[in-house]
């Protein structure tokens, strides 16, 4: 089993990878597995003890899911990961995992107990046995995980780091800042509040953008070429069969065959969690790059992205509205 774990800033075209990489045969996406800890604590600690709130694509709550309800019976036996780590316990524990191998992580976390590594480790080893058994339930080799998330992605890279390969997902700052916060976005906390606050919103975008794109961009200098690789939204949107090919001829994985119209139709039976709604719909349509906010941006907007995302945003290749 290999795990494609896609990660990038919200809007960046994720989903839309994730759902192109799921039509195709032989691949599972289970969404935002991140989000599945209910899964550990059902198997550690009994049902009873949770309330899950999260929800499966196929409709049902992830307790009541055929697939979710069944994966913690499938589990190996493992140590629990108990106690929760901070913030700083999990930033050493991602330089660490830059820098060392598995054993030494664990000798780090034995001789130093309240660096927690040693619960860090136990929680990487349960998101991937969820993996694999997710992989035997449904015959899968490749699992795509869209957790986003590059903590996460380390967690997983540091206890199988031959089966987890990172993608990262880069699009057009302007872009990103300008669909998050459209005045239909539901989810958008901005929404309906006026001009002023668009441009707060669009400050705030533009900032995570430049963090997230940042630490991906410096995190697959540091890794092996085979082990990560960087997708841009618009090459993949104007051509996907290429750009996914060439992704997985960088990351040594076979060449995957093309989308199967069939499997596609039945995405709305399986079972991946969390995320944009779209997720669970069917591929009905072509991909085409949404180039809208270029008829939508404003100089204040400009403005309000500021000259730091400008910079991040020309070095990743993206020029300004002409
Ligand atoms: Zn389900």
């Amino acid at each position: 089993m290999k795990l494609l774990y896609i990660a990038g800033m919200s809007r960046s075209g994720t989903t839309i990878l994730e759902r192109t990489l799921r039509d195709r045969d032989n691949v599972y996406s289970v969404g935002e597995l991140r989000r599945a800890n209910f899964l550990l604590i059902q198997k550690y600690q009994g049902l009873e003890n949770i309330t899950v709130t999260e929800n499966c694509s196929c409709g049902k709550n992830l307790a009541q899911c055929e697939l979710w309800s069944s994966i913690p019976g499938e589990m190996n036996d493992k140590p629990s990961p108990t106690n929760s780590s901070n913030r700083t316990q999990r930033l050493l524990f991602e330089i660490c995992s830059l820098i060392f191998p598995l054993s030494i992580l664990r000798l780090i976390g034995k001789l130093l107990p309240f660096s927690r590594f040693h619960n860090i480790i136990h929680l990487g080893e349960n998101y991937i046995d969820i993996c694999h058994s997710v992989a035997k339930k449904t015959n899968s080799t490749i699992i795509v995980d869209s957790s986003k998330n590059l903590h996460h992605f380390l967690l997983l890279r540091a206890v199988a780091p031959e089966t987890v390969k990172l993608i990262f997902v880069v699009r057009n700052g302007r872009a990103v800042a300008n669909s998050a916060t459209k005045p239909n976005r539901i989810s958008n906390p901005y929404n309906n509040i006026g001009l002023t606050d668009r441009q707060t919103a669009i400050k705030h975008i533009a900032s995570s953008w430049t963090r997230v794109n940042i630490a991906g961009r410096i995190l697959i200098m540091l890794l092996r070429p085979s082990t990560s690789s960087i997708i841009k939204y618009e090459d993949f949107c104007n051509n996907s069969d290429i750009a996914i090919n060439d992704l997985f001829r960088k990351m040594k994985l076979f060449k995957l065959p093309a989308a199967n119209k069939h499997k596609s139709e039945l995405a709305k039976t399986e079972h991946s969690i969390g995320g944009s709604p779209s997720r669970h719909s069917a591929n009905s349509k072509v991909i085409t790059v949404d180039n809208s906010w270029q008829k939508t941006w404003t100089d204040i907007d400009e403005s309000s992205f500021g000259l730091i995302a400008s910079i991040t945003n020309y070095v990743f290749g993206y020029q300004k509205k002409s």
